[in-house]
């Protein structure tokens, strides 16, 4: 069997109780070194055995998760974040579907969660962003050109930019080409949830520059948008008291 399981932004305890006891259980960790905070092996049995696979192919993972099972041993496959978003998990389980090897996920909290709460933001504030996109620009792995990020910022919603630390000239020309201003309130948000998180709050025209000024050249996400520091905004109707819901009648009397 092989347990698929979000390792969470950064800080140990932010990893679910679930993916917890999976590492405890498990005789074989294949975790992602570059960004898995190796705290986290400290759950695993004193006899687990542990591979970064940072320093290996999918081949390499297979291998390894195929051995485990033809031994009748358990594998946590340690991710990032939330396996679901960049986590390169769908070309893992559809080899171990060809070959009959059972898996199955427990999600993670993915760093754009880390991200907000290292900033204490609401992505979706009423009356001035009800969405969240999750993108990335195109690197040495490319985006569908359907997805540009001129046209996601057409949108003005809450953007949250991934792997793309190092491209953040190219980036706000983008952003500003697809209709931001210049001066739309940005944040960057360097190892969100680890001991050394650092936050930067700046513009759409700021970005590539507070980056370079705070030597920050990987391990952050972007945000973008008016949520980031919006000073107006609409109180939610769930907890209004002219709103009735299923848990709760109106309060006439306000
Ligand atoms: N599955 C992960 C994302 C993996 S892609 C998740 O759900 O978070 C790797 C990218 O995620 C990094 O390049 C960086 O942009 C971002 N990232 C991962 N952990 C981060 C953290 N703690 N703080 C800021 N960005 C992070």
């Amino acid at each position: 069997m092989v347990h698929f399981v979000g390792a969470g932004p950064g800080a140990p305890d932010l990893i679910t109780l679930r993916g917890k006891e999976l590492l405890e259980q498990a005789d074989v960790i294949i975790y992602a070194g570059s960004l898995v905070n190796p705290q986290l092996l400290d759950y695993a049995k004193p006899k687990c055995q542990i591979h970064n696979s940072a320093k290996m192919t999918l081949e390499e993972v297979l291998d390894v998760m195929r051995q485990a099972e033809k031994e009748g041993r358990v594998t946590v496959r340690l991710h990032t974040g939330d396996p679901c978003i960049y986590g390169a998990v769908r070309e893992q389980m559809d080899v171990l579907d060809e070959e009959g090897i059972a898996y199955d996920s427990c999600p993670g909290v993915s760093s754009f969660c880390g991200a907000a709460s290292a900033l204490n933001l609401e992505y979706t504030l009423p009356e001035v962003s009800q969405s969240v996109i999750i993108t990335r620009m195109a690197g040495r792995t490319p985006v569908p050109d359907k997805e540009s990020i001129e046209s996601f910022a057409a949108h003005q919603a809450t953007m949250v930019v991934f792997l793309s630390t190092s491209m953040l000239e190219e980036l706000s020309e983008r952003l500003v080409a697809g209709g931001y201003t210049k001066d739309t309130p940005a944040a960057i948000v360097y190892k969100a949830t680890w001991e050394d998180e650092k936050t930067y709050v700046c513009t759409v025209g700021t970005l590539a520059q507070t980056a370079r000024e705070h030597q920050i050249t990987k391990t952050a996400l972007m945000i973008i948008g008016d949520a980031v520091s919006a000073s107006s905004y609409e109180r939610s109707r769930l907890y209004h008291p002219e709103f009735e819901t299923e848990f709760r009648d109106k309060k006439s009397d306000c």
